[in-house]
């Protein structure tokens, strides 16, 4: 094919598509820079191409008017623009592919190989239309200006491009939401007819911004944020939102709420064979659901019931999928149901009410919300308000919280002459509040210290109280939570609290429960031995309930170990665990650790943990924890 004089192909070129398409950069640029858009690496490509089409922009619009002068003078300068500027698209298109193998999530090597191939298209591209400037081929820069072009190669290039990217898309469609993928086609297409249209209509101008679309589509990803592009869910401020749509419009629906726990820690990322499976549960079982991913490893999908009137068999429909897929990847799971509660949509709660409920069902199990769940959640949240109160008040003598005590009998002397204190909180609305439904919370949300300085003081001025009194009381033990050693003032506080009181450390003691970290294994450590010197003595709490590592419990000097009332259970059922128990509590009484049993229930029990080296013993045989001033009922008076 020969070159043919084509003047008027480029005096159809105008700058006001260019200068336009810019001005749009600048809008995006702008938007972002004063929208939240978490910094990921996506968003850092977007704001490449961003630059890049910026760039392109002006190549082509300073080239062109080299172009319209007509003066041979300028040709280098025009030849060069002219690369440069489809250098840069192709370098944009470069840029597209490695945000395709990004927002898909691909694997490194997978990665790089897409990077490599648009790469090397890119050079090949750009090679040529530098070979072919050079041996007069293709786009000719005329003396006494007249253009003329052979070949259009930039032409062929783009379609290349285009080609590949199709390719890419249609490879990864299974790692990609599929709205957001008919997206992006919608935008490669697009593109494509515009290209398409120009060339029919001979014109120039349009080039770079078939570019825009596919940014534009970038964007929007960018600023559905935090909708993820690879399940196809919304996050729980949406859910939020559709909530309180939901409620406004007195529309009810159903959620299903998956759980994996292993998924849960931050920075935790659901495989990708889940993710396909989520995706296809999302929208394969019910009309207009809507997924949320409210955390790592909890998905909730919202279903409107008038669009599902027979959701009940639509559910059962999907566990029995969920099942025939557990069987294949085996992640624990829990899985709550339930139907929109007035109660709970006006407060927009149900992410609480489904976590609450995931603290009283085990592992792998489906749970149906109950009206029982719906009480069970108002209460805990009415403890957690008033945890919160207490906590913020922070006054020692708050008679919310209330100790409690429970004698300890001392073999050795035969009398009542320690105790343990134990936490109740008394609430108006409830009543006595017990251990197991606060303290978790209380730890979850960091008021556990509070909590102990306050069951410390009331201890501390009780025993100031009985001794005045002429009671005998060796020490009275309090628990404190490992968390709490982190505390930055830990050691102070409780020597402070004791020292208010004016009673001696030796007065108390603290008991302490294992932990399976080396970075609270060390802190434990230094705080015993910081607060050993105040004559504060230690227990090992709940040995025998789970993990035991024997090598760091010796490294600690606790003075007493306190044998969960698991071994003593234990104990009683066959010969062989007694002597293991036996054993085991010999050894630490040979390393000059008493041993104290828990949960002493009745005769037989006692018998038992007498036979095995005990030293205290304590439990129901005794006393029911019961109010610390009850203690005076089993102290003996001094003298
Ligand atoms: P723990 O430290 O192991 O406390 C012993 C628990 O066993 C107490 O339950 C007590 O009432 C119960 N118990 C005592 N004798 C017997 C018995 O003969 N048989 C049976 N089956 N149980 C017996 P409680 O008071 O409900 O406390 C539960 C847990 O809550 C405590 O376990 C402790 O881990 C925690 N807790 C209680 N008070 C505090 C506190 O002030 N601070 C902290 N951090 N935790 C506390
Ligand atoms: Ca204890
Ligand atoms: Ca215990």
């Amino acid at each position: 094919m020969g070159p043919t004089v084509q003047n008027a192909f480029f005096d159809n070129y105008t700058p006001v598509s260019d200068i336009a398409m810019m001005a749009l950069c600048f809008v995006m640029y702008a938007l972002v820079l004063t929208s939240y858009v978490t910094r990921t690496r996506s968003y850092r490509i977007f704001m490449v191409v961003l630059g890049s089409l910026v760039l392109a922009g002006m190549t082509n619009v300073s080239y062109n008017m080299l172009l319209k002068t007509g003066d041979v003078a300028y040709a280098g300068a025009v030849y060069a623009g002219r690369i440069t500027y489809h250098a840069i698209l192709y370098f944009v298109f470069v840029m597209f592919s490695v945000y395709i193998g990004e927002v898909t999530g691909l694997d490194k090597p997978r990665k790089r190989a897409i990077l490599l191939t648009a790469a090397i298209l890119a050079g090949v591209m750009t090679a040529l239309e530098i070979t072919f400037a050079l041996t007069g081929h293709g786009f000719r820069f005329t003396k006494a200006g007249v253009t003329a072009r052979g070949i259009n190669l930039f032409m062929i290039g783009y379609l290349l491009f285009i080609i590949m990217q199709a390719v890419l898309l249609v490879r990864v469609r299974h790692l990609l939401y599929k709205r957001v993928m008919n997206g992006f086609f919608a935008s490669v297409g697009i593109s494509l007819v515009i290209m398409i249209l120009q060339q029919i209509f001979k014109q120039s101008s349009f080039t770079t911004v078939t570019f825009l679309f596919p940014v534009v589509a970038m964007f929007y990803l960018m600023h559905s944020n935090p909708f993820n592009a690879a399940t196809g869910t919304v996050d729980s401020r949406a859910m939020q939102e559709m909530v309180r749509y939901m409620h406004t419009h007195r529309k009810s629906f159903v959620f299903l709420s998956l759980y994996l726990p292993e998924f849960e820690a931050e920075g935790k990322k659901l495989p990708d064979e889940i993710q396909a499976t989520v995706r296809r549960f999302a929208t394969g079982f019910f009309r207009g659901a809507v997924l949320f991913q409210v955390r790592n490893g909890h998905l909730i999908l919202m279903v409107p019931k008038t669009r599902n009137p027979d959701y009940e068999h639509r559910i059962q429909n999907i566990l029995s999928a969920f099942r025939k897929q557990y069987a294949h990847f085996r992640y624990s799971y829990k899985i709550v149901i339930g139907e929109s509660m007035e109660e709970i949509s006006e407060k927009n709660e149900y992410v609480s009410l489904i976590r609450n409920i995931h603290r009283d069902i085990p592992d792998d199990s489906v749970h149906r919300v109950s009206p029982d769940d719906i009480r069970r959640f108002n209460r805990s949240e009415y403890i957690l308000q008033e945890l919160t109160d207490i906590y913020t008040k922070k006054n020692l003598n708050d008679p919310r919280v209330r100790a409690y005590c429970q004698p300890v009998f001392n073999i050795q002397t035969g009398r009542f002459d320690t105790a343990e204190a134990l936490m109740r909180l008394e609430l108006e609305e409830t009543g006595l509040v017990y251990p197991d439904q606060f303290i978790p919370m209380a730890e979850a949300h960091g008021y556990i210290h509070v909590l102990t300085e306050i069951i410390l003081h009331k201890t501390c001025q009780e025993i100031r109280k009985m001794s005045e009194e002429g009671f005998d009381i060796s020490r009275i033990s309090v628990n404190v939570s490992v968390l709490e050693l982190k505390e930055d003032d830990f050691c102070g506080d409780i020597t402070r609290v004791i020292d208010n009181n004016h009673i001696n450390g030796e007065r108390i003691a603290i008991e302490l429960t294992e932990s399976r970290s080396e970075a609270d294994f060390m802190v434990m450590k230094e705080k015993i031995e910081e607060l050993r010197g105040r004559g504060i003595k230690f227990y090992l709490d709940d040995f025998g309930t789970g993990y035991s590592n024997m090598e760091r419990i010796m490294e600690l000097p606790f003075d007493i170990i306190k044998f969960d009332r698991s071994l003593v259970i234990a104990s009683g059922a066959d010969e062989r665990s007694e002597k293991i128990v036996e054993n085991l509590a010999n050894m630490f009484k040979d390393m000059d650790y008493s041993v104290l049993y828990e949960g002493v229930e009745d005769d037989k029990d006692e018998k038992r943990c007498r036979e095995m080296a005990a030293s205290y013993l304590q439990g129901y045989k005794y006393s029911r924890p019961a109010p610390i001033e009850k203690l005076r009922n089993f102290l003996p008076k001094a003298g």
